[in-house]
């Protein structure tokens, strides 16, 4: 085993103190049998999961770099067919993650490792777990498998079984720091420019960054949804119907629930930026390009107005993660803006 904790190279922005633990770990041989990774959507928790196996599974020992990607259990984790690697997520479609899947999963967990080694679970999002699931999970990790070690990873810690998180090593991602994933964007090339636009939007999540830089269209969308919010707080009544009808006209209703939680996620950085207007706060503004409108809007709105309608985006979130039909969710809270 590697001694050197400079010779693991992980490509995580942010988070070191965790990342520096973990790696400590892995040479203390030290791991624990389950942890919970918990923190904001997109911030590098499923990432860090993924590396940590990859890392234990690497069998390159003389490289300086690892895990090394090149030798044949990195090519195995690369392909997504490594025997000892398993994830476990909530199917398309599913309402969570049922007892049924876990009990597979446990099956699959349990057959000793072919090569010998550890085996690495991870499950994602584990606030996804159906009751019967979460009890079949507490029974696996009360009784752990040999050399194995399972990741729950989930940004609602708060629903799982206190049974579940006490068992747990608890690791607890933060936002990462504008000036990190600035760096990032330009040791990629982006240009400085767009760098600082993408690093305001992104509220500290790398995940979300690199998403917007690689795909250029995603980014395009997040600002017509910001477009959108303008148009909508300002104008006629009916264009909030025609918008209802441009997000929600011909999708699955997963894609609906999706586009919904979106929108109001974009929207409620939005209201932030008009209350930080009014506190004048102008250096944490996100939305700088749109200073005329935010100016007019907090100049015309109350702090009690703007804090109703980010407490209604919550309740709309509220209903979309409680299944309620989106159309009527979204339609609830644009009648009463
Ligand atoms: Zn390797």
């Amino acid at each position: 085993m590697i001694k050197s904790i400079s010779k693991y190279k992980w490509p995580v922005i942010g988070n070191e103190r965790i990342v520096n633990f973990l790696k400590k770990n892995i040479i203390l041989n030290k791991l624990a049998n389950a942890y919970l990774f918990s923190g904001p959507r997109q911030v590098g928790k499923r990432l860090v999961a993924e590396i940590l196996g990859k890392t234990i599974l690497c069998q390159d020992s003389k490289t300086n770099s690892i895990p090394c990607g090149r030798c044949a259990m990195c090519q195995q984790f690369e392909k997504r067919i490594h025997p000892d690697f398993l994830v476990l997520s909530k199917e398309r479609g599913k309402k969570n993650i049922s007892i049924e899947a876990i009990r597979s999963f446990q099956h699959e967990f349990n057959t000793t490792s072919l090569l010998g080694g550890i085996k690495i679970g991870i499950i994602d999002d584990a606030a996804d777990l159906s009751e019967g699931g979460a009890n079949a999970l507490l029974k696996m990790l009360e009784e752990p498998a040999g050399k194995s070690i399972i990741i729950l990873v989930t940004q609602f810690p708060n629903l799982l079984l206190p049974t579940i998180v006490s068992r747990c090593q608890i690791l607890q991602f933060q936002s990462v720091s504008r000036a990190k994933i600035l760096e990032y964007l330009e040791q990629r090339s982006c240009s400085r420019k767009i760098a600082l636009k993408i690093t305001a939007t992104a509220l500290g999540r790398p995940g979300r960054a690199i998403d917007y830089f690689e795909h250029p269209i995603l980014f395009e969308k997040y600002e017509e949804q910001t477009d959108d919010f303008f148009r909508v707080f300002k104008e006629e009544f009916c264009y909030r119907f025609s918008f209802i009808q441009k997000y929600l006209g011909t999708n699955s209703h997963l894609d609906r629930v999706s586009h919904v939680t979106e929108i109001s996620d974009v929207w409620l950085t939005i209201i932030r930026d008009i209350l930080l207007y009014k506190e004048n706060k102008l250096d944490q503004v996100i939305h700088l390009e749109y200073s005329d409108e935010l100016k007019k809007l907090a100049r015309s709105h109350t702090n009690s107005e703007l804090l109703k309608k980010i407490n209604g985006l919550i309740a709309l979130q509220n209903l979309l993660s409680n299944n309620v039909n989106p159309r009527l969710a979204l339609e609830n809270y644009l009648i009463n803006l």
